[in-house]
């Protein structure tokens, strides 16, 4: 990156984990796209710099810079995915002050604009004291933050450790939703864990961001979303990211052409997003829905199949499924065969499914995703969740068969075919998501220091 000729230098700072650094970096390199001569920095730890920017591309005016993990000497990572990230939130934000303070005396080259994942509130503080606006990116869904935004509200109305099945009645939006679908540290949970600490903090002071984007799109959850635009001083969607901008398609193990050998919307597409793998009784229960059902399957899996699914099932199915270890998820969903996604629930998937047109069957773990899937089968009626909340066999053959071969299942193709269509239109140009984005590009270049 040329700091030297840049017109403005744009600090950026990225959540490592979960799919929370990917949909920023998009968003970046659009921005990038649209102001030539800004620079912008991007700091994410070195382990998600890694995963996160491109092999085999160099990103002109996007340079990555590496902040401090917060982990102890001689840390080994013993599977729980949470650990990493509790280490990570104690050592904000000291770990970005530092690095802020490393990258001006490198490139010589004062900030003038801070664009951060929407988790990071103390970034209202360092917007302050250095004097330019604070750009934040909420990369979930609007009604997740909506609950963020309106954490008191809720906290008054339903209580503290109230009754999992109560409503969220405190707005009539909400009243599909139960106080069990909350993220952890809302109403109950681990008040004190650090990322619903870090939550509670965002909540109050996202009115301090000059502009809040989100990757999602106007059309979908049209109420909150406008509920959020009364109540901020921007609230942009300009998603869906992944429409707006395409990207290298990587298939190394063929998903394509094997998915192309199926009849339409007859596979069932397996994944549980990045961070989460199902327990072994679940993953025991899903392959044997699977092989009753006489399903064929794609299955994106973490971990080793071998290992971890039941003795025999890999050969006794081998002729319908397909297990990969990881999967072009976009295009997977987007191919004609796919009928259903047996997802976690996660944002970017939620997403791309409505991308692809697929109704989905929800296995949430958590933050968002019980909130999401709640929202997915009660509110928009394109999927559905599982009884008991968890994979059982008979739960999940009854799901599987009720989305690919019912009348009810045709129905939630459609409906999610109706916000397929919405989704493409708000990126094209003069769409809602293409229009806030000028808006954003805007802000960059007239509020951002000269
Ligand atoms: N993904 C993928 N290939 C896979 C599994 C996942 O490309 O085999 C991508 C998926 O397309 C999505 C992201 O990983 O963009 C998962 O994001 P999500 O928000 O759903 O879940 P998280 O990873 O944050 O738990």
């Amino acid at each position: 990156a040329n700091y030297k000729n840049a017109s403005k230098h744009i600090a950026v700072l990225a959540f490592p984990f979960g799919t929370h650094a990917v949909p920023l970096l998009r968003m970046v390199r659009q921005l990038s796209d649209a102001s030539p001569g800004v620079v912008f920095s991007f700091l994410s730890t070195e382990q998600s710099n890694n995963s996160t920017f491109p092999k085999d591309e160099k990103l002109d005016n996007i340079k990555p810079f590496h902040v401090g993990d917060g982990l102890p000497e001689g840390y080994s990572f013993k599977g729980n995915p949470h650990e990493p990230v509790e280490y990570f939130v104690k050592a904000l934000p000291g770990n970005f002050r530092e690095a802020i303070d490393a990258l001006v005396a490198e490139t010589g080259k004062r900030i003038d604009c801070l664009i951060t994942d929407a988790f990071y509130w103390f970034a209202a503080d360092i917007a302050d004291e250095l004097n330019v606006p604070w750009l934040a990116l909420w990369t979930a869904g609007p009604r997740a933050f909506f609950i963020h935004a309106e954490t008191d509200v809720i906290r008054r109305h339903v209580g503290i450790n109230g009754p999992p099945d109560k409503a969220l009645d405190f707005h009539q939006e909400f009243s599909a939703i139960s106080n069990a679908d909350l993220p952890d540290g809302i109403t109950s949970g681990n008040f004190d864990a650090p990322v619903p600490a870090l939550l509670d903090k965002m909540g109050p002071s996202m009115s301090r961001a000059t502009a809040i984007a989100a990757n999602s799109y106007e059309d979908l959850d049209n109420t909150v979303v406008n509920l959020l635009k009364s109540r901020f001083n921007m609230f942009l969607n300009i998603g869906p990211f992944n429409l707006a901008s395409g990207s290298p398609i990587d298939d190394t193990h063929g998903c394509l052409d094997w998915l192309n050998k199926h009849n339409q919307a007859s596979v069932v597409y397996i994944s549980f997003g990045s961070v989460i793998s199902p327990p072994p009784h679940e993953l025991a229960a899903l392959s044997e829905a699977l092989e009753e059902s006489d399903l064929p399957y794609l299955w994106s899996f973490r971990g080793n199949p071998e290992k971890q699914l039941p003795p025999g099932f890999l050969e006794r199915t081998s002729s319908k499924g397909k297990i990969v270890p990881w999967a072009p998820q976009l295009k997977i969903l987007e191919n004609q065969s796919v009928g259903v996604f047996v997802t976690h629930g996660g944002w970017n998937s939620v997403l791309e499914s409505i991308i692809g047109g697929v109704p989905m069957i929800l296995r949430p773990f958590f933050g968002d995703q019980r909130l999401n899937t709640r929202t997915v089968e009660s509110v928009w009626g394109f999927g559905l969740g599982l009884e008991g909340g968890t994979i059982t066999k008979e739960g999940t053959k009854k799901a599987l068969n009720s989305i690919l071969s019912t009348e009810e299942g045709n129905k939630m193709r459609l409906k999610i075919g109706v916000q397929k269509e919405l989704a493409r239109k708000a990126v094209q140009p003069n769409g809602s998501s293409a229009e806030n984005f000028k808006t954003l590009v805007k802000i960059i270049n007239t509020t951002c220091h000269q």
